[in-house]
């Protein structure tokens, strides 16, 4: 393989918690032999709130925050398509809320290349006492985000269920999760962060070769020096005992086909049918 599509490229376009440098810009310069491709993308809910903006988080009227956030949405992907590059894309790493709705407005949905999910806004989940209710709560909240017909990928599964299982990952949930995923045909991300659960990520990538289920790498990085660190991702392979010939690794353009499709989960990506 010459070079991996790094599908999880974090910016500082509304995000304070990225380095500065980090622009579509700086990962064009980033491209070579080690990363081949880039998704560039934003969190959903950031565009939407600005912590390092107080004035937005205190204005009552939903309407403007959502049209503010839209402007910066399409400001974000514009920067991105100016560089013309063929191997940049645009993407996104949103949410649910907690009543199911995407943390960004779905009005931009078919201007995505890829449209990552995950789980990063679980305050209801956090809250509560014991594990077994948060590990169910977080089941609930994982059913609805997988059911999500715009979903290309689930972001750094399992990355949440050790945070609110006290770092023991409960096999049970691992298991029912891998099942939805199998059922609902979605891919799932190899996220190259050690906070990310090395054991249950060893079984994921074991599930997904022998499912046939979707796979991409992503480094997730929020700072410069993360950017090509795809050694994580290599060893859980290596662990797993496969290489990336044992996946079904798709390429970006075939998540890009899914264009006017993705009310139809039907139209994800499959082994086999790739229109490369
Ligand atoms: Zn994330
Ligand atoms: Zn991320």
């Amino acid at each position: 393989m010459s070079g991996w599509t790094n599908y999880h490229c974090h910016t500082s376009f509304v995000d304070p918690d990225v380095d500065r440098e980090m622009t579509p810009a700086y990962y064009f310069g980033q491209l070579g032999e080690r990363m081949r491709r880039a998704v560039v993308l934003n969190h959903g809910y950031n565009y939407y709130v600005m912590p390092s903006r107080p004035e937005w988080a205190a204005d009552e009227v939903a309407g403007k925050i959502r049209e503010a956030g839209n402007e910066r949405l399409r400001a974000a992907m514009q920067a991105v398509r100016e560089l013309n590059n063929p191997d940049i894309f645009v993407g996104i790493e949103t949410d649910l809320s907690r009543d199911g709705q995407p943390l960004h407005d779905t009005r931009f949905t078919e201007e995505f290349d890829v449209i990552l999910y995950g789980d990063h806004y679980l305050h209801w989940v956090a809250k509560m006492d014991s594990v077994k209710d948060r590990v169910r709560a977080w089941l609930d909240h994982v059913d609805a985000v997988l059911a999500r017909p715009d979903l290309d990928v689930f972001a750094h599964p399992f990355r949440e269920l050790r945070a609110i299982s006290n770092d023991e990952v409960p096999t049970e949930a691992v298991e029912q999760v891998l099942r939805w995923a199998d059922e609902r045909r979605v891919g799932l991300e190899l996220n190259s962060q050690d906070y990310v659960p090395e054991a249950a990520t060893v079984r994921m990538l074991k599930f997904a070769a022998d499912r046939g289920l979707p796979v991409v790498v992503g480094t997730d990085a929020h700072t410069r020096d993360r950017i090509l660190a795809f050694e994580v991702a290599e060893r859980r392979l290596e662990l797993a005992g496969l290489t990336t010939a044992d996946l079904f690794m798709p390429q970006v353009e075939d998540f890009m086909a899914r264009k006017g499709r993705r009310s139809d989960p039907k139209s994800r990506p499959a082994p086999g049918r790739s229109g490369l």
